[in-house]
């Protein structure tokens, strides 16, 4: 079955419902996602805010050098101007769609994070920032009779005609296959945090939009940068959820500590700034207590009640497991968290192959460089989508495709259980030699297994699209020889002999 559209948009969080909205009405399109629109990402997830320098003394220029500090200036300069210019206005039009921002006396509440020279974080309902953005993007977009949703719904191959992109094919729920056809497509698709042991990010976070562009011919780029969040709820046994909550970074601030099962409190040694030292410098210190076969735990018992009105998510969470943080001891792990690279595209979203674009977490803008600056990634995914569907609005509406060069779902397969178990495989395969701390050894070791699980699975499988992004982000790692922001590599260092050569 084949529908025609203007444009197709695959992925509706914050990214792929900007593109939709922002196209103003001029054309149809189709949203596809795997789950219901808006709530199957992470937009929803997101807790922190939405940076944009509105502040007194703040200016884009300002948000922009933080950026690029952060990014340890690997970023796109250009990109990163124009993104900081554009948040203020970015504000106004969430406000102009009903978005409750956390306001003081009246005025837009700014919050500092670290990083940030600047209070520029803005937030809604405290840390319910993206629920509320996801509100608003959902409400709005319902109200459009020209944005047709197809929820539940797997793009599972991109269409060509020659070099131009021409359409997805998407499978539904009962596995049925239909052809959406369009002159142009964006993958909205978000992270990759779902290749990982352990991860804050949703199911549907698994690269597939990477893979989808790598086999439609698009360039990846700067694959190797995945931040790690230092510290998410740990998993139980009985209690394998493959998103862990997050342990906010807040409650290091208001006095919470690090210790191990032995009661050490590594972080004293790891960093003079101990437990507020940076995101990296925390993830590495208890990656490496666990590589020692330590666990680690956040103690909380110090903030006494005062957890429960500061810090209510977490003694929900807690309260599932059967812990109370005033009491007890918080387990937590690192976690995947963001994905720099994605698709590279220029600064009109536009990947190397015509008619396919990327925008928000899929994306490579060169916006982040090497690591993201906090409550910079909703904000890229609003700006760049709004301001690409103006664009491909403005294009009016297509000629009917009648022709595509794919031999249709000749080799999509369904999950099966072979696809579950070689998944779990890659996220442990990802966890332990593609994680926070990396060494050649350890990447040459993933690359060879990812490669015999790749031989074992059929034709179409869907794990092969996991395993082919797990398998692209171990070849960037293997080509940046060097540590640069998120991408942590210890080179093991020669040991000379007398003859100054080196020994193995
Ligand atoms: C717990 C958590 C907290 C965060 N806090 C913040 C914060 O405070 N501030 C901040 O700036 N950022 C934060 N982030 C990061 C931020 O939320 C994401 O980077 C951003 O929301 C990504 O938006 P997106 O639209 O690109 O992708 P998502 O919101 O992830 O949406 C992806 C969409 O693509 C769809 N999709 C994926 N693959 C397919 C496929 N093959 N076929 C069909 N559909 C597909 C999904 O179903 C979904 O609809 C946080 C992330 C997490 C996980």
């Amino acid at each position: 079955m084949s529908e025609q559209f203007d444009l197709i948009v695959v992925g509706s969080g914050a990214a792929g419902l900007s593109v939709a909205l922002g196209t103003g009405g001029s054309l149809r399109i189709a949203v596809v996602s795997r789950g219901v629109s808006g709530l199957d990402g992470s937009t929803c997830w997101a807790q922190g805010g939405l940076a944009a320098a509105i502040g007194p003394g703040d200016s884009p220029g300002q948000h922009a050098a933080d950026t690029i500090n952060a990014g340890s200036r690997l970023n796109n300069k250009s990109a990163v101007r124009w993104l900081a210019e554009s948040a203020p206005d970015i504000v106004r039009w969430l406000i102009s769609l009903g978005m409750q921002f956390d306001s003081i006396n009246g005025h837009l509440a700014l919050g500092r994070e670290a990083a940030h020279s600047f209070p520029r974080i803005l937030h809604a309902g405290g840390d319910a920032t993206g629920a509320e953005l996801v509100r608003v993007l959902r409400e709005t977009a319902a109200r459009q009779p020209w944005i047709e949703s197809y929820e539940f719904s797997d793009a599972c191959e991109i269409l060509k005609r020659g070099p131009q992109v021409v359409g997805v094919v998407v499978r539904n729920r009962r596995g049925e296959l239909t052809r959406l056809l369009a002159p142009n497509v964006v993958l909205a698709t978000g992270g990759i945090g779902q290749l990982y042991r352990y991860t804050s990010n949703p199911v549907e976070a698994d690269g597939s939009g990477l893979a989808l562009a790598h086999q439609a011919g698009a360039e990846l780029a700067e694959l190797e940068f995945v931040q790690f969040h230092p510290t998410a709820m740990a998993p139980t046994a009985d209690n394998a959820v493959p998103q862990l909550p997050l342990v906010t970074e807040a409650l290091r601030g208001a006095g919470a500590v690090l210790v191990n099962d032995l009661g050490v409190r590594f972080m004293l040694a790891a960093s003079p700034q101990a437990e507020l030292a940076p995101r990296d410098i925390v993830a590495r210190a208890v990656w490496e207590q666990m590589a020692n076969g330590r666990r680690v735990f956040l103690d909380t018992r110090s903030l006494a009640d005062s957890v429960r009105q500061r810090f209510p998510n977490l003694v929900e969470a807690c309260a599932q497991r059967g812990l109370d943080p005033r009491a007890h001891l918080v387990p937590v792990v690192p976690a995947a968290h963001y994905h720099m690279g994605g698709v590279k595209v220029d600064l009109h979203s536009m990947s190397r192959v015509p008619g396919l674009y990327a925008v928000g977490e899929v994306a490579c803008t060169g916006v982040h460089g090497a690591n993201r600056l906090a409550s910079n990634s909703l904000l890229e995914a609003l700006a760049f989508g709004k301001a690409l569907g103006e664009r491909l609005g403005k294009s009016g509406p297509a000629e009917p495709i009648s022709r595509v060069d794919n031999a249709v779902g000749h080799a999509i397969r369904s999950e099966s259980t072979n696809d579950q178990m070689v998944l779990g495989r890659l996220r442990q395969i990802m966890w332990s030699e593609v994680g926070i701390v990396r060494t050649p050894e350890g990447l040459q070791s993933a690359l060879h297994q990812i490669q015999v699980l790749e031989r074992r699975c059929l034709a179409g499988a869907p794990a092969l699209r996991q395993l082919l992004v797990g398998r692209l982000v171990v070849e960037a790692c293997l080509r940046r020889r060097e540590s640069l922001g998120a991408h942590h590599i210890d080179v093991v260092a020669p040991h000379y002999g007398r003859s100054g050569q080196a020994v193995a």
